[in-house]
């Protein structure tokens, strides 16, 4: 089982922000602004790339309740999903970065060497 299913099955503990039948927010453990959340369904899929339309048809409508929930609807905020080994994905489970707060600054800052 993944990292992000044991958060969904409990085993693992998370600071959730909102949650749903079909998907979780939780604060990222690691984060890199004043607001880090991370957002996810509740069913694995790997990346991106492999997750049906009609899911994230559904995931956009929670993710802007998220940021409604985090008072960044209006101020702003990046959201970022990594795909695979050169998106550089660490965890292969459907995730969005909501980061905000203050000001994030440019997208691409460094060329990884
Ligand atoms: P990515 O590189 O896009 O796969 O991002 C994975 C993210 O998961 C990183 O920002 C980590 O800090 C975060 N992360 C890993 N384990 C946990 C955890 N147990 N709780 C919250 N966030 C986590």
């Amino acid at each position: 089982m993944c990292i992000f299913c044991k958060i969904v099955s409990g085993e693992i503990p998370n600071q959730t922000i909102l949650e749903n039948e079909d998907f979780l927010a939780f604060n990222d453990i690691n984060p890199t602004r004043k607001i880090h959340v991370l957002i996810i369904p509740k069913k694995h899929y790997e990346s991106f790339q492999e997750t049906p339309a009609d899911i994230m048809s559904s995931m956009s409508k929670f993710i802007q309740e998220v940021a409604n929930k985090v008072g960044v609807d209006k101020s702003g905020y990046r959201l970022i999903t990594n795909i695979g080994k050169d998106g550089g994905q660490e965890v292969s489970h459907l995730h969005f970065h909501l980061i905000g707060g203050e000001a994030v600054g440019k997208l691409v800052r460094d060329k990884v060497e």
